[in-house]
């Protein structure tokens, strides 16, 4: 393991980037919020070997940038957990060779930037319901990244359905040339998917979140034992949660790329939920037998 070279200025690091492309090497990126799990990890390897499938030892780069503009107002942006030292340490053992990670927001958005990107449909529903402007956010820091690193393939989790779907939809659109890839949820031993936020969990709280997984574990044997009708499906889900104590933001059923929501969950239908545990805001989903 060797430690990855920082970058806190984004215009360095576009050029560091600009003359590795110019050498022809591969890029591979992954854009995270850091605080890095083995969720993250897991799309830290895989940037490692799709940069190397050239058969030439390409670069896999990752950004930690806590983005402020996907956070809405009364949001965890201020308290959102910050470690970049063991960060760069993660990244290193997953042999990631440089890390952007602005010192600065207004490094990344300075006063007068005034240009966004808005995915329309997929934006909609589901997680953009109930957080107004978050997918633009995500939108135009991805595709700032996306600009600064000029990467062959950039890299995603599917923890985040919606967020790769809106991720897709925009690379789709607007011509991004860059391969997107989404990685399978890494969870812990019990179920509960792995997430930066996981950390806010008091013990009592940790052990209700297992809500989330356990709903979808059910449905996906349900689903696998002919039970394929999506209202039944989503009441089972939403009791178990209410069951558990927390508030459900959504339980829905959805097609995988256009994610609006189907009466039956066919093959590859997706079982997407969102539930506040305390004052923490959980996502989990399950492509559906
Ligand atoms: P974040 O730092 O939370 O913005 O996440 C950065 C990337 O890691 C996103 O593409 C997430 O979908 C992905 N990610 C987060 N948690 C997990 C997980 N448990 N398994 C797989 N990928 C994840």
């Amino acid at each position: 393991m060797s430690t990855p070279a920082l970058f806190t200025d984004p215009a360095a690091w576009q050029a560091r980037c600009l003359a590795a492309r110019r050498e022809g090497l591969r890029l591979a990126l992954v854009p995270t919020m850091g605080s890095l799990h083995a969720g993250h990890a897991s799309l830290l390897r895989e940037a490692r070997r799709r940069a190397d499938a050239g058969g030439r030892r390409g670069l896999a780069v990752a950004s930690i940038f806590v983005n402020p503009t996907q956070f809405g107002p009364g949001e965890d942006l201020a308290r959102y957990p910050r470690d970049l030292e063991g960060d760069l340490a993660t990244c290193g053992q997953a042999g990631i060779d440089l890390v952007l990670a602005p010192g600065d927001p207004a490094q990344v958005f300075p006063p007068d930037h005034q240009s966004w990107v808005t995915v329309e449909r997929v934006s909609q529903g589901l997680c953009g319901a109930s957080r107004p402007g978050h997918f633009r956010g995500v939108a135009t820091v991805v595709a700032k990244l996306l600009n600064l690193t000029r990467p062959d393939v950039a890299i995603f989790g599917e923890k985040d359905w919606q967020q790769l779907a809106v991720l897709r939809a925009m690379v789709r659109d607007l011509a991004f040339g860059v391969e997107v890839v989404g990685m399978p949820i890494v969870r812990e031993a019990d179920g509960l998917a792995l997430s930066s936020r996981n950390a806010y969990l008091s013990a009592e709280e940790r052990g209700r979140a297992l809500a989330l997984s356990r709903a979808l574990f059910e449905a996906r044997d349900a689903v696998a034992g002919g039970a394929r009708e999506a209202a039944p499906l989503l009441a089972r889900a939403r009791a178990r949660l209410e069951a558990a104590g927390a508030r459900v933001d959504y339980v829905e059923v959805v097609d995988p790329l256009a994610l609006t929501p189907v009466a039956r969950a066919e093959p590859g239908a997706v079982l997407l939920l969102a539930a506040l545990v305390g004052r923490t805001r959980l996502i989990d989903n399950l492509v559906l037998p």
